[in-house]
């Protein structure tokens, strides 16, 4: 009897430990990754289709749409719903858009081409990541849990360039350093009769683990992040937009857009102020990794 008590009490430490396992290995994503956000519209016909923290964008034309991030295989489905409740149609995306070849980002993007059919562009040091499925990703080309279902790009951006369906016309602006091909994209809209330049920054943040110095897989890093940042200081902005909500402070203004009132994305000191927070981390950690090399 004894000994059966304890087995029991053995086995129940066992099943907590497991289980804490079970969530800790569920935990390797942010939770609002996969948290449904109200879609709404951003500014003309720019709308807001993504999940509480992963930031997908439908640009709406006559001729069919253009979305920007499929994000995760599992955003998908979400995607579809928002874009359906906007009044539009999901399998009416043309073309698929990211703003950098990491996994939250892009993963979904095999499973967005084969519902949608859309066309897939990519700018040009991204490519051999999203075609690799991630394991070409000089980061985290090594870790399974970031690696995804390999997608064929259908056409290779490079800087400056413009991707045109029906009257949008969005420029991909090459902010590499993040990843190699990261990329901010900016279109012109006009809206209430005045006319607006929006951006949706790629990602400006130097992740856990980059080594900005000696870094063998990617050794010009350091100089694409100061070119990143010439970029997006060099941008003129009015609604600050970006790959994760956070970036802009979603939630905060995605409730005043609920009150009415001047829209609430349109936000050009917002976007200064953002940029030159993260330049300031960028100098920092750049500073800290060339005084310990
Ligand atoms: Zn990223």
């Amino acid at each position: 009897m004894r000994k059966l008590r304890m087995f029991v009490r053995h086995f129940l430490s066992f099943l907590v430990l497991t289980t804490a396992l079970a969530r800790s290995l569920r935990a390797q994503n942010p939770p609002d990754w996969t948290e449904p956000f109200p879609p709404h519209r951003v500014i003309a016909n720019v709308y807001y289709v993504g999940s509480r923290g992963l930031a997908s964008y439908l640009i709406a034309t006559p001729k069919g749409h253009i979305l920007i991030n499929s994000s995760m295989e599992s955003n998908v489905q979400m995607i579809a719903e928002s874009i359906e409740k906007l009044g539009f149609h999901f399998v009416d995306v043309k073309i698929l858009l990211i703003s950098h070849a990491h996994w939250d980002h892009c993963a979904g993007s095999a499973l967005l081409k084969k519902l949608t059919g859309a066309k897939y562009m990519v700018m040009d040091g991204d490519v051999p990541v999203v075609e690799s499925g991630g394991k070409e990703d000089f980061q985290y080309g090594n870790t399974p849990k970031n690696l995804y279902e390999p997608a064929k790009v259908d056409r290779v951006l490079h800087d400056g360039e413009e991707v045109k369906l029906g009257n949008a016309v969005l420029v991909a602006h090459k902010t590499p350093g993040h990843t190699k091909g990261c990329t901010t994209w900016t279109m012109k809209v006009a809206d209430g009769g005045k006319k607006y330049d929006v951006v949706i920054v790629g990602s400006p943040n130097v992740n856990p683990g980059y080594k900005l110095v000696n870094n063998a897989n990617y050794p010009q890093i350091a100089q694409d992040y100061e070119q990143m940042f010439r970029v997006l200081n060099a941008l003129p902005c009015d609604a600050f937009l970006g790959a994760h909500g956070d970036y802009y402070g979603i939630a905060e203004k995605a409730a005043r857009l609920k009150e009415g009132g001047p829209n609430p994305f349109i936000d050009p000191q917002g976007y200064k102020n953002y940029v030159a927070d993260r330049e300031q981390a960028f100098r920092a950690e750049l500073k800290k990794q060339q005084e310990n090399r």
